[in-house]
């Protein structure tokens, strides 16, 4: 592949039409409307993984509530998984409040830079580098889907990658290369939203893309929307049958998962049909919803059957190693629940 760019020229003319479009283009956001480092934190968080548009509310809400690292830190627990119910990837949370802690014990003293800041369990490079370079003026320079998608198109790199780790490996270097030393925030974030915005997965902007004079991918026409390339993934079916068990007096039954899934800790979810009816298969007539989520390399189809609650019903330890609880239809919007298990929870009971 070329290296990207060619000379000190054509690396300025880049850095200069990608930062002047980024400050007459910018999408209005939360966290860019007041900076501080903890507000940068708070948003790179809640964005790994999860959508701009998603992650606005919960950011404002967070705020509102943390307003800093020292008021973070002396949160409960179970307050802050709530206020990160449905955001997903609870383990983001946990690692948030622990860092809060952390940096509280230190008398609010924080990393200087990247490397600093990867030190903190949840941080990986990616995280690292856009909070130096965002809120301390760090140069590092982000790599993520994005930044991956952008260089491989400038460049017309057709390799075909084993997966998004190996073409961020390739392209890190260049993006540091790329990186505008004096203004390394403004050139990640333009950086990322030039990804989000313009030269997008499926339908690049080349038209209107303020960086096309520097694309070699543009020969390409309509053939550039299909890099980077990748290796097919084989996806792996999963079939996962749920309980909703509800008694008279409107209580129903949830599991809190064993202890070993480390990332469902504290967080409630209807329980596996076995957990509850472990002589039992479920009957079709009983299907109340059907789910459909992707994690990783798996497509897991999830079905919840009605079932009566057992009679005799104690809080116990279950098959899976689950734990088996008879939660009060007052606390059931109190609670913490997984994924999407507050919306099935709701749809259910609606009905
Ligand atoms: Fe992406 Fe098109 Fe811009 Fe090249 S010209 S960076 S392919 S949007």
């Amino acid at each position: 592949m070329r290296d990207f760019p060619t000379s000190e020229a054509r690396l300025r003319g880049f850095r200069e039409a990608l930062r002047g479009w980024f400050l007459r283009e910018r999408r209005d956001m939360p966290w860019r409307r007041e900076r501080s480092v903890y507000r940068t934190v708070v948003s790179e968080f809640m964005l790994q993984q999860t959508q701009v548009d998603t992650v606005r509310p919960y950011f404002e809400n967070w705020v509102a509530k943390w307003p800093d690292f020292a008021t973070l830190a002396a949160a409960d627990e179970a307050d802050v998984l709530r206020a990160w119910e449905g955001l997903g990837y609870y383990s983001r949370a946990r690692n948030l409040h622990a860092l809060a802690k952390e940096i509280a014990a230190r008398g609010g003293a924080v990393p200087a830079d990247a490397d600093g800041w990867r030190a903190f369990r949840g941080v990986g490079a990616y995280t690292a580098a856009a909070i130096a370079s965002i809120a301390q003026g760090v140069p590092a320079a982000v790599t993520d889907g994005n930044v991956v998608r952008i260089l491989a198109r400038l460049s017309a790199d057709e390799t075909e990658f084993r997966d998004g780790g190996a073409a961020v490996k390739r392209f890190a270097p260049e993006a540091e290369k790329l990186l505008d030393p004096a203004r390394p925030g403004d050139h990640n974030e333009a950086m990322m939203e030039l990804g989000a915005t313009m030269c997008t997965k499926r339908n690049p902007r080349c038209l209107l893309c303020p960086v096309a004079a520097f694309c070699d991918g543009r020969a390409l026409g309509e053939g550039v929307a299909a890099l980077p390339r990748f290796a097919a993934r084989a996806t792996k079916k999963v079939d996962v049958e749920r309980a909703f068990a509800r008694f008279a007096d409107g209580s129903v039954l949830l599991a809190k998962p064993h202890a070993s899934a480390r990332r469902l800790r504290e967080l409630f979810e209807l329980p596996l049909w076995s957990d509850v009816f472990p002589d039992a298969s479920p009957r079709a007539a009983d299907l109340l919803l059907e789910g459909k989520r992707g994690i990783a390399s798996e497509s897991i189809r999830e079905r919840i059957y009605a079932g009566a609650p057992p009679k005799d019903f104690a809080e116990k330890k279950t098959l899976s190693g689950a734990a088996l609880f008879r939660v009060p239809a007052g606390e059931l919007e109190k609670i913490t629940l997984s994924g999407p298990h507050r919306k099935w929870l709701r749809a259910i009971r609606g009905r």
